[in-house]
């Protein structure tokens, strides 16, 4: 099995030395790993939000070091990005240019200035109007992957992180952004840290897993750790899960190219 989301100390949020994350990779047998830090936020960018720009080599670094001391084990190089507004795309783009990723994430955490996932945050909430944040969140979603930045779409319905559920219909938003991966051949993480949030379900949902199987979209999985001991965190849950809707392989990324399958 592979985990292709994998954080660091760097990003100011995460704990444990490197070298940790990939010691408890090999405890759980995994035979990849991807390291997959915060991408240095371009906007709103807090000390505990993501790593400084300037730190950024130092990161790749990090990662080309673990490869070389760690041969026994296969580790990509990933990011994950954020997705803010069409305005800072080139901003964007320009700075996933500079390192060889093996693969590019992209996530939506930022709604404005709202990180409307960040435990400080959910206060603000219960100001909201959780039907209007549901079609924002997907619509923002949507340009996201129609921007054509990432190779991969991040935990897709992170919306649902504190438990809050729309009352109307959001199948269609969902579909939208569904269809602009096919169209765009853009990847889709399953990401189990969905089941150590208050929501306590994977991202995405079942009803979207089967959605994801009848358009042959690939996945990968990724426990997003934020600690050693969370590295293929509930894979085996996921393993039970997304063979009942038909998903039974994993996509391998290099050099951001899906360069083969691997069962889960
Ligand atoms: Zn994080
Ligand atoms: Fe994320
Ligand atoms: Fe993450
Ligand atoms: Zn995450």
């Amino acid at each position: 099995m592979r985990d292709y989301h994998i954080h660091t100390q760097l990003c100011g949020h995460a704990c444990g030395t490197p070298e940790a994350y990939v010691w408890s990779a090999l405890e759980h047998g995994l035979e990849e790993i991807g390291f997959n830090d915060h991408l240095p936020m371009l906007k709103y960018w807090q000390p505990d939000y993501s790593m400084a720009p300037e730190q950024l080599p130092e990161y790749v670094e990090q990662v080309h070091e673990l490869q070389r001391r760690f041969p026994e084990i296969s580790i990509k190089l990933g990011i994950e990005a954020d997705y803010y507004a069409s305005s800072e795309e080139s901003a964007t783009r320009e700075l996933l240019a500079r390192h060889p990723f093996d693969y590019v994430y992209g996530s939506v955490h930022f709604l404005d200035d709202w990180a409307f996932d960040h435990p400080e945050r959910a206060a603000e909430w219960d100001e909201r109007d959780v039907n209007a944040v549901y079609e924002r969140y997907f619509a923002v979603l949507e340009q996201a992957v129609h921007s054509k930045l990432f190779d991969i779409l991040a935990h897709l319905d992170l919306v649902k992180t504190f438990g809050h559920r729309p009352t109307r219909d959001i199948g269609t938003a969902v579909e939208r952004v569904l269809q602009a991966c096919r169209d765009t051949g853009t990847a889709i993480e399953v990401n189990t840290a969905g089941l150590r949030k208050p929501v306590q379900e994977i991202y995405p949902a079942p009803d979207i897993l089967r959605r994801i199987q009848h358009y042959g979209i690939p996945i990968v999985l990724g426990s997003d750790a934020h600690a050693p001991h969370e590295v293929a965190c509930n894979f085996d849950v996921a393993c039970v899960l997304l063979p009942r809707y038909g998903l039974t392989e994993t996509a391998i990324f290099t050099a951001r190219k899906i360069v083969g399958t691997s069962p889960l």
